[in-house]
């Protein structure tokens, strides 16, 4: 069995605490690691070596930083295969969809290839005469960033990116369920030529996450993970006097108006709610039918259902993989007793054919007839159980989705153009899909969403992640002949 430790300082540092999380093979429901939980001791060593690692880092030229993120993307690209196979290991989604994951992280490494351009500030000539005002982007100092199990090597790769090209150390705290990517980072960011220290990991759970919150050298943190934990991490990081975005969970909606094509709208909540065992926070959760057409959809969409390919992340075969441990499992299978109880119908019960073996297998289920106020719909599931919620009118629907207290991502399904503006208008959802269900933002725009599923000003990655780990200095600057210079208590006038 394989110990997961730290990255401290360009090396693999073993944990002292004495305490471990053990790390599982989902597939098999057999333990194949166990990861070092930090203590609030090992977490202080590590920012201090990423404080001292910050100094020559802030340093380094646009230049060298640049070279060593295209040496970076070389390597993750390289190596695509085995990071996914990592990620496979642990988290236990299928191969296809861990390459998936692999490539949108990419993305974000791709866009932080662009620091020279990213960095650059304003510049205006003569706001004054003879004066020039320009500003600056400078970075933060030591930053953190504390990720979920359900994308163990993006959602680093959203953070470490643009925090590490804008000059800042970084460092890491992953899910303690599937920590192994982070180290392999480790090992490619010293072989792309970044200097020992600037990227950190620290495996831990709460009390590790605690002291990065309270320590008075981290300027700011990155959060993924629940609305609960995300609410803590903005309210105590805030507290502290630090600089915090903290991404929440979600409930997402995928609306179909009675226009859209019946089949495609299938399609897409099947992939859309199955695909990585529902663990994806833009997993859609709840299909909102609107008009007449709740029979039809929901019989295209039980239809499919068993044809989708349940088994092992490594049989290329298979298209949905397990959950990630036993725990969350039986809560997610819990959702189906308490459907049946809470007055739903439950159209495609996954327990009944759900895979033979201890590995944390629940097939696709399917739920109709779902009301807000039942755990079933007020609750993120995060596992693969789709509801169907039946309202009449596309205002119900705008309003259902409205009232929801999460906002992260929405769908419209339509081939109504004005219906889908109209949409795009109203909703209080902070990504948007037309026909798209599960709308992530390109590396070039940002992801976030509103409500309970972010707190903080700044969305992640992109154009706010820039913004996020960089803060700015505006210089105004004169030479004037010394020949002019007289004593003015005037307050500074343009002139
Ligand atoms: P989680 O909140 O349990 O854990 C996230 C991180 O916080 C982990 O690193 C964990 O070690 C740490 N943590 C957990 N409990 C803590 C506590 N009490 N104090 C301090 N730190 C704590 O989330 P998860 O189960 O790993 O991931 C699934 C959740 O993440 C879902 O709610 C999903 O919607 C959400 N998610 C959101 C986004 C988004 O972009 N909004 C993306 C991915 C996942």
């Amino acid at each position: 069995m394989k110990t997961i430790s730290h990255w401290i300082d360009g090396k693999v540092v073993a944990g002292t605490s004495g305490q471990r999380w053990p790390v599982y093979n989902p597939a098999t429901g057999e333990q194949t690691g166990a990861a070092d939980l930090a203590s609030a001791a090992e977490v202080d060593a590590a920012v201090e070596t990423a404080a001292g690692a910050f100094r020559a880092w802030r340093s380094s030229s646009l230049a060298q930083r640049a070279t060593v993120l295209f040496a970076f993307r070389e390597l993750i690209d390289r190596h695509r295969a085995d990071i996914a196979a990592m990620i496979t290991a642990e988290h236990g989604k299928v191969t296809s969809d861990a390459l998936g994951e692999v490539a949108r992280g990419i993305e974000n490494v791709e866009f932080a290839c662009g620091v020279p351009h990213l960095l650059k500030g304003g510049f205006s000539e003569q706001p004054s005469r003879g004066v020039d005002v320009y500003s600056i982007r400078q970075p933060l100092g030591v930053v953190a960033g504390i990720t979920p199990f359900n994308f163990p090597a993006m959602v680093p790769m959203w953070m470490f990116a643009n925090a590490i090209a804008c000059g800042n150390a970084f460092i890491l705290k992953p899910s303690e369920k599937d920590p192994s990517p982070s180290l392999f980072f480790a090992e490619l960011w010293q072989e792309a030529g970044l200097p020992d220290g600037v990227y950190t990991v620290i495996q831990g759970a709460r009390d590790a996450v605690n002291r990065l919150l309270a320590h008075p050298d981290v300027a700011a943190i990155s959060f993924v993970g629940s609305t609960p934990v995300a609410r803590h991490i903005y309210e105590t990081g805030t507290r502290n006097g630090k600089r915090v975005q903290a991404l929440g969970g979600a409930k997402n909606h995928m609306v179909v108006l009675p226009d859209a094509d019946l089949d495609m709208a299938a399609d897409a909540a099947v992939s859309a709610g199955y695909g990585s065992a529902g663990e994806r926070c833009m997993a859609v959760s709840a299909v909102v039918a609107v008009g007449g057409i709740g029979d039809r959809l929901v019989e295209a969409i039980a239809e499919r259902i068993p044809k989708v390919k349940v088994g092992p992340g490594t049989d290329p075969a298979s298209e949905m993989g397990p959950l990630v441990t036993r725990e969350h499992r039986d809560k997610v299978a819990s959702y189906l007793e308490a459907a049946a109880l809470g007055g739903s119908d439950v159209v495609v019960d996954g327990r009944r054919s759900t895979p033979e073996g201890a590995g944390f297998f629940l097939a696709p289920s399917l739920v109709d007839r779902v009301q807000p106020g039942t755990m079933v719909y007020d609750d993120e599931i995060f596992g693969p159980v789709l509801s169907v919620v039946r309202v009449d009118t596309y205002d119900d629907a705008v309003r259902l989705v409205n009232d929801n207290p999460y906002g992260n991502g929405v769908a419209i399904f339509t081939r109504d153009g004005g219906a889908a503006r109209q949409f795009q208008f109203d909703v209080e959802v902070g990504m948007v899909g037309v026909n798209v269900p599960i709308p992530v933002p390109v590396a070039y725009y940002s992801f976030g969403g509103w409500k309970a599923s972010l707190f903080g000003d700044t969305h992640m990655y992109g154009p706010d992640g820039i913004h996020f780990y960089t803060r700015t200095k505006v210089v105004t600057a004169r030479w004037p002949d010394p020949s002019t210079s007289t004593v003015d208590l005037g307050f500074p006038r343009n002139v």
